[in-house]
C-alpha cells in the first residue's frame, strides 16, 4: 500500500467529503509499515475495503412540527464494518451532518471500537435535524419518522445505534420506543437507554470518565499525577459535564466549559456546586453556556472563541471536531500544556497534531482516549443479551481495565525508538490489526 496514494484516490472518488477524506488520511500513513509487511492484505485488497463503508443507507424523513407544517430533513446509518461484531455506533443530530462528516466517525468508530476489546463493529449515523430550540413533542415526532425508515436496517445482532451530539437519553428513549412498536419485539438495539427500560448504569458518564482514566495513565508514563493540575474543558454536554466531573473526583480543577457560541473561564475553578448548575443549565433547561458567568460573575464569558488560550496544565477537548487549529495547538504548547486528551472525535486538525507530536506532548486522539462511551454500550448490549443488570461498580471496574488495556495497547503499538508514544499510530495500528485479521479469515 502506498497511503498517499490511496488517500488521494480516495479523494477524487468522493471529492465533496474533506472529513471523510481528513480521518483517513490521519490513519493510513500510520498503518502503511505494518501493512506492508503483510503482501496478503495487499492482495485481498484490504485497505479499500476497510476504508470505504460497507453499506451507506440515506433516507428522507417527514415530521410534523407544533405549528402544523411538515418538515423534511435528510437520514443517513453508514454500516461502515461488522468483521468483528455488529455495527455499533451513534447517532449525531446536528445542523452540519452530511454524508462526508458520518463517514469520517464511521470510519473512525470501526478502529476504535475494535480497540475496546469487545466484538463491535463500527457504524454511525443521523440527521441534519437541529434540536436546539425545538419543543419536547417536535422531537418525539422526529425521532418517530426517523426510527420509521432506520428500523429496517438495525437489530441486536445487526446494527446497534446509541447517542452522539444531539440525541442523548430523550432522544434513545422515544427512538426506542417508535422500534418497538414498528417490530413488536423488546430488544437490545439501541443502547445508552434508561435505566428502567434496559440502559447501563454509568453509561452517561462513561465517555468523560473513561477519557479521564486514559490521561492518567497517560501521565503516569511521566510519573505525573492528575491531582492539582488545572484543565481546560471544551464542550459542556454529557462527554464535557462528566469528564469534569472525573477531574474534580480526582483532585484536578476543571477551569473551562463552552458551547458553538463561545465559552466560560472560571478563575476559581468549577467546582462540584457549579458543575451540577451546568447539568441543569444543559440537560434540563437546554440553556446556553453563557449563562454561567451570570450565576457566577467571577467567571468571564468570551463570545465567538475557544478555551485553548487560557493557562493550564492539560486540554480536554469535549465538543466537536476540527476544534483546535495549528495556532490554538501552538498556544496550548506555549502556555505549557502537557497533556491532550480527546473527548470529541478528532477535535484536533491535523496541523494541530503535529504541533503536540513535535512538541512531544502526551496526546490521545478521540479513538483511544473517548472509547469509554462505546465501550459501555457494549457492556450494555451483554447485559441485555443476560437480561440481568450490572452494580455501577461492575460496570465502572470494567470500563477502567478497557481504558488501562487500550493505553497499554497504545504503548505496545506505539512507542518509539526515543521512548516517546505516539498514541496515535498505537491507536491505529492495534485498532487495524484486529479488524485485518478478522476480515482476512472470513474470506472476500
Ligand atoms: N457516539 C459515541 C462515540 O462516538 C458512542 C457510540 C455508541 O455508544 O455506540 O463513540
Amino acid at each position: 500500500m502506498n497511503a498517499a496514494k490511496v488517500v488521494e484516490d480516495l479523494k477524487q472518488r468522493f471529492p465533496n467529503e474533506p472529513e471523510y477524506i481528513q480521518a483517513v488520511s490521519q490513519v493510513l500513513p500510520t498503518i502503511e509499515e505494518e501493512y506492508n509487511k503483510h503482501p496478503e492484505f495487499e492482495k485481498a485488497n484490504l485497505i479499500e475495503r476497510l476504508c470505504i463503508p460497507d453499506r451507506v443507507c440515506e433516507f428522507r424523513i417527514t415530521w410534523v412540527d407544533d405549528q402544523g407544517k411538515v418538515q423534511t430533513n435528510m437520514g443517513y446509518r453508514i454500516q461502515h464494518n461488522n468483521a468483528i461484531g455488529p455495527y455499533k455506533g451513534g447517532l449525531r443530530y446536528h445542523k452540519s451532518v452530511n454524508l462526508g462528516i458520518l463517514k469520517f466517525l464511521a470510519f473512525e468508530q470501526t478502529f476504535k471500537n475494535s480497540l475496546t476489546t469487545l466484538p463491535m463493529g463500527g457504524a454511525k449515523g443521523g440527521s441534519d435535524f437541529s434540536p436546539r430550540g425545538k419543543s419536547d413533542a417536535e422531537v418525539m415526532r422526529f425521532c418517530q419518522a426517523f426510527m420509521n425508515e432506520l428500523y429496517r436496517v438495525i437489530g441486536p445482532d445487526e446494527d446497534v445505534p446509541a447517542g452522539d451530539i444531539g440525541v442523548g437519553g430523550r432522544e434513545v428513549g422515544y427512538l426506542f420506543g417508535q422500534y418497538k412498536k414498528l417490530t413488536h419485539q423488546f430488544q437490545g438495539v439501541l443502547t445508552g437507554k434508561g435505566l428502567s427500560f434496559g440502559g447501563s448504569l454509568i453509561r452517561p458518564e462513561a465517555t468523560g470518565y473513561g477519557t479521564v482514566y486514559f490521561l492518567t495513565s497517560m501521565l503516569a508514563t511521566r510519573g505525573i499525577e492528575l491531582k492539582g493540575k488545572k484543565v481546560l474543558i471544551s464542550g459542556s454536554g454529557n462527554v464535557a459535564q462528566y469528564a469534569a466531573e472525573k477531574c474534580l473526583q480526582l483532585g484536578a480543577i476543571p477551569m473551562t466549559l463552552s458551547d458553538s457560541d463561545g465559552y466560560i473561564y472560571d478563575p476559581d475553578g468549577i467546582d462540584f456546586d457549579k458543575l451540577a448548575y451546568v447539568k441543569e443549565l444543559k440537560n434540563v433547561e437546554r440553556g446556553r453556556i453563557k449563562e454561567y458567568a451570570e450565576e457566577y460573575p467571577n467567571a468571564v464569558y468570551h463570545a465567538g472563541e475557544r478555551p485553548w488560550h487560557e493557562k493550564a496544565d492539560i486540554a480536554l477537548p469535549c465538543a466537536t471536531q476540527n476544534e483546535i487549529n495549528g495556532e490554538q495547538a501552538q498556544a496550548l504548547v506555549d502556555n505549557g500544556v502537557i497533556a491532550v486528551a480527546e473527548g470529541a472525535n478528532m477535535p484536533s486538525l491535523p496541523e494541530a497534531i503535529k504541533i503536540f507530536q513535535d512538541n512531544k506532548l502526551l496526546y490521545a486522539p478521540g479513538k483511544a482516549s473517548n472509547a469509554g462511551g462505546v465501550s459501555v454500550s457494549g457492556l450494555e448490549m451483554s447485559q441485555n443479551s443476560e437480561r440481568l443488570s450490572w452494580t455501577a461498580k461492575e460496570v465502572d471496574d470494567y470500563l477502567k481495565r478497557i481504558m488501562n488495556d487500550i493505553h497499554e495497547n497504545c504503548v505496545k503499538y506505539g512507542t518509539q525508538a526515543d521512548g516517546y508514544i505516539n498514541y496515535v499510530k498505537g491507536a491505529n495500528v492495534a485498532g487495524f490489526m484486529k479488524v485485518a485479521s478478522a476480515m482476512m479469515a472470513q474470506g472476500i
